[in-house]
């Protein structure tokens, strides 16, 4: 069996040893002889399943007691709307910082709601920095300030989150979730779709402080109230029980590999400093965003020459380096390296792009 690197922005590469182990306990999850494909959500087995996902998850990332995390289903894309539904009930505006395709769904479906402002913008250089603004750049009276802390097109990450003073800073994670320590305390909401970097898609996890629960629009429906979540311990209905799941083995091949997200930072950030220092001294290659701004996770690339970047693609691809091609609205070439990409498959790829450098430059 030869298995690709694949570096593909998501859904995205899950650790092989969670794979193995998911494929080991298929048949017959811990003696209960169902898959947990298979079993109710109301059985018992299953809720041992969703807490210890949970409790990990608390752990891993150092949730607050104070804080409440809620398994959904509709993707990051469904926060987009639930965010201002349950939060913009204030003063009704909400201060959107607007860092790319992402930040700019989540604004303009706010603006639906109520009065969303985008208050910065770096569509002006194709979203290759992201703005720095002070705590008089927002409305005070704002029920909330949006971000998008790590930008999955572009590879643009904030490293410093902006000052809003007592105003909740609300931010889609998606794309950095569990890449490393992340201050959740700083935040009022925190969401994520799991196919980046926690799990297979299928589940949202969302991460709120308790005292934002319970203040939502009358118009909102049942499902996107994150009452109804809370009340119900993500079983209101049926949650994505499988991909749950597998965020559990992820979570324990985090704290058995790492023990924790220091390490994870640690590998993440050689990984990256690999690939960044590789592009910095190529005469092929070099990455579009502003040194400063730079994600951990997500490595747009390109020659400047539409063709070798064509050429590229396909002979990596050959190579076993899958998914390299650059999102449509950026060109060139991306290498998304998230947790589950092994150091291995950096520095096999680097050896290829030196390579690929030789015979074309
Ligand atoms: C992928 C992604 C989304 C969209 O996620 P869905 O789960 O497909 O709705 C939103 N925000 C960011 C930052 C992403 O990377």
């Amino acid at each position: 069996m030869a298995r690709v690197y694949n570096f593909s922005a998501g859904p995205s590469m899950l650790p092989e040893a969670v794979l193995e182990k998911a494929a080991a306990e298929m048949l017959d999850y811990e003696g209960s002889g169902q898959s947990v494909m298979e079993m109710s959500h109301r059985s018992k087995v299953y809720q041992s399943i969703i807490d210890k996902a949970e409790a990990l998850l608390r752990e891993i990332m150092n949730i607050p007691e104070n804080y409440k995390v809620l398994f959904l289903q509709g993707g990051a894309s469904s926060q987009f709307a639930m965010v201002p539904l349950n939060l913009m009930t204030g003063s009704g505006k909400a201060d959107y910082i607007v860092t790319g395709q992402w930040a700019k769904k989540a604004f303009k479906e706010a603006a639906r709601y109520g009065d969303a402002k985008a208050v910065a913008s770096s569509e002006d250089k194709t979203f290759s920095y992201i703005p720095k603004l002070t705590r008089d750049d927002f409305r005070p009276d704002a029920d909330y300030v949006h971000i998008c802390m790590n930008n999955t097109i572009y590879g643009t990450v904030y490293h410093e989150l902006p000052d809003t003073g007592d105003v909740p800073l609300v931010a889609d994670i998606s794309s950095c979730v569990l890449s490393k320590p992340i201050d959740v305390t700083k935040f009022g909401v925190l969401y994520a779709g799991a196919q980046k970097n926690m799990a297979p898609s299928g589940v949202t996890v969302v991460i709120i402080r308790e005292d934002l629960i319970g203040k939502a629009m009358d118009i909102t429906p049942t499902m996107f109230n994150y009452q109804t979540h809370a009340d119900n311990g993500s079983m209101f209905n049926t949650p994505p029980c499988y991909t749950i799941y597998v965020m559990k083995l992820v979570l324990e091949w985090i704290k058995e590999n790492f023990g924790g997200l220091e390490k994870m930072q640690e590998l993440n950030e050689k990984k990256a400093k690999l690939l960044y220092d590789f592009l910095d001294n190529s005469k092929l290659f070099k990455g579009t965003v502003v040194p400063e701004d730079r994600s951990l996770m997500n490595v747009p690339f390109i020659t400047g020459n539409d063709e070798l970047d064509l050429k590229f693609v396909k002979e990596s691809t050959a190579a076993g380096f899958v998914n390299l091609k650059g999102h449509r609205s950026v060109g060139g070439m991306r290498a998304s390296i998230y947790n589950a990409m092994p150091l291995e498959g950096v520095e096999k790829l680097v050896a290829f792009m030196q390579k690929f450098e030789e015979e074309n430059a």
